[in-house]
């Protein structure tokens, strides 16, 4: 990774002022309970503390400061302590992504701090209308000029036309050739748009992802929490017929729109949070409901590895084995099939004999697991 010796150093006072603390741990953390007003609770964002009991609170200390702290685990902190917890983002790299979440832009004024009081506004429980003019706007951007780079970003990544058309993927060219409504992706920079659709094909969200994240601030652009709610699965619409037996599970959108075009059911996991009790449980219904098994294939990295340590057993608790696969040689499902064409029967082999071997021992990868 290059460094940035454009990036500003925002102070964490500005960052801090322009933050909404409730409306970050919804984002990062997993909430409990009430989704509004005084009193709410949130699991621990702490990646190694399993905080079923939903320990974490929010208070004002001396300085006016929102902090949060988990009462189970003694875990602690401002805004910028959560993005480092859940994300493994340095603090340098927090504060940043914390800024630009934040609408703030070294070459514009800076947005207004937000009010003492929140008056945020509720998150939506359906999608906004807007959410979906703004991916079929980008889909028709796509096949425009303007499309260009996102069209040969999408092809090297060896994603599809029919792929492309089925599950409406499309460019947004950057705010300043689009005007958008406040609360859709920000548009700092080209980006090519994922919509994300429901176990029935409805479409419920939008991921942004821009194709320099290294200009753009961030990978990942979202529609905000009053638009859309974030609905941290996706299940892209396949082209193929889905003869298959089982359901690849997948970090983020692209990988799972790779495994749907090689003819795999595919489910993709959205978002920095690990998944938890309620993502387990709609992996096993959908498990259910396709007759399919479930075999989760994980980045060779600590997150890869910090996903699969908490859904096998969450999985497990909900009746289904999981089979976990790790693309070789240090790749992301994606890499791996641009390199190696033969990578779908290498998943189906490999899950195979995973799944002789688990039969014949406990049922589940010792590693890193605690039943
Ligand atoms: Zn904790």
């Amino acid at each position: 990774m290059a460094s940035r010796p454009d990036r500003p150093r925002w102070s964490i006072d500005q960052v801090l002022e322009r933050t909404d603390l409730s409306a970050l741990l919804d984002e990062l953390a997993e909430p409990a309970g009430r989704t509004m007003g005084p009193g709410r609770k949130w699991h621990c964002p702490m990646p190694y503390h399993e905080d079923h009991r939903a320990s974490v609170t929010m208070f004002r200390d001396r300085a006016g400061h929102e902090r949060w702290r988990c009462w189970s685990g003694d875990h602690r902190g401002d805004a910028i302590d959560l993005v480092t917890a859940s994300t493994g983002r340095d603090r340098t790299e927090a504060v940043d992504w914390l800024a630009n979440r934040a609408g703030m832009h070294p070459d514009r004024p800076l947005p207004p701090p937000r009010p003492k009081a929140s008056t945020a506004p509720p998150a939506a429980q359906v999608m906004d209308p807007l959410v979906a003019r703004y991916v079929h706007a980008c889909h028709r951007i796509l096949h425009a000029a303007a499309g260009r780079p996102v069209r040969e970003w999408l092809y090297r990544r060896g994603i599809e036309d029919a792929t492309i058309s089925a599950n409406l993927v499309g460019a947004d060219p950057g705010r300043t050739m689009m005007r958008r409504g406040r609360g859709l992706p920000f548009g700092t920079a080209v980006a090519a748009t994922f919509p994300v659709y429901g176990p029935a094909g409805n479409l419920t969200y939008v991921q942004a992802r821009y194709l320099d994240p290294d200009t753009a601030g961030r990978k990942y652009d979202n529609p905000a929490a009053a638009l859309a709610p974030h609905p941290r699965l996706a299940f892209p619409v396949t082209t193929t017929g889905t003869s298959a037996d089982m359901t690849l599970v997948c970090e983020g959108l692209p990988d799972a729109l790779t495994a749907a075009q090689a003819g795999f059911r595919s489910v993709g996991l959205l978002g920095a949070q690990t998944p938890d009790e309620g993502v387990a449980a709609r992996l096993a219904n959908h498990a259910d409901n396709t007759g399919t098994s479930l075999v989760l294939v994980c980045d060779p990295d600590a997150a890869g590895r910090r996903v699969a340590d908490a859904l096998v057993p969450l999985l497990h608790d909900c009746g289904h084995s999981v089979q976990v696969v790790t693309p070789p040689h240090g790749l992301d499902l994606n890499d791996w099939s641009i390199r190696d064409p033969g990578w779908p029967e290498q998943v189906r082999s490999a899950s195979t004999r995973l799944q002789v071997e688990a039969s014949a021992s406990v049922g589940l990868p010792s590693q890193g697991i605690d039943l």
